[in-house]
Parts: structure tokens; C-alpha cells; sequence
């Protein structure tokens, strides 16, 4: 399993979605969007699955 992160639209900082996945869950979940909560800005973001990235434990 990877670990679910992504970029904050306005600080460009990475945001840890706090989701496991891999994948082949995340090419099925691609046209989906998630709510995420950005530390940076202290609110959610709205933010496109497809622009996700998959953090690989092991790398
Ligand atoms: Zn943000």
C-alpha cells in the first residue's frame, strides 16, 4: 500500500490524505474528487483524485 498525498493549491506544499491505497484503487477513483483537510491553510480543499500522488512507503 502507498500513502495517499497531495499538492495544496495555494502553498504547493504536500498534504498526507491520511489514506492508504494502491494503485489500481486509485486508477478506478481517478474521475472522483476528496476533501482533504490542508494544515497549511487550515481549511479543506476540494482536490481531483487524478492529481494525486502515490508516496511510496519503501522509496
Ligand atoms: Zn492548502
Amino acid at each position: 500500500m502507498s500513502r495517499l498525498v497531495f499538492r495544496c493549491p495555494n502553498t504547493a506544499n504536500f498534504i498526507d490524505a491520511g489514506v492508504d491505497t494502491d494503485r489500481q484503487s486509485l486508477a478506478a477513483a481517478l474521475s472522483d474528487a476528496m476533501r482533504v483537510y490542508c494544515p497549511y491553510c487550515r481549511e479543506h480543499h476540494e482536490l481531483p483524485i487524478r492529481e494525486a500522488i502515490l508516496e511510496d512507503p519503501a522509496a
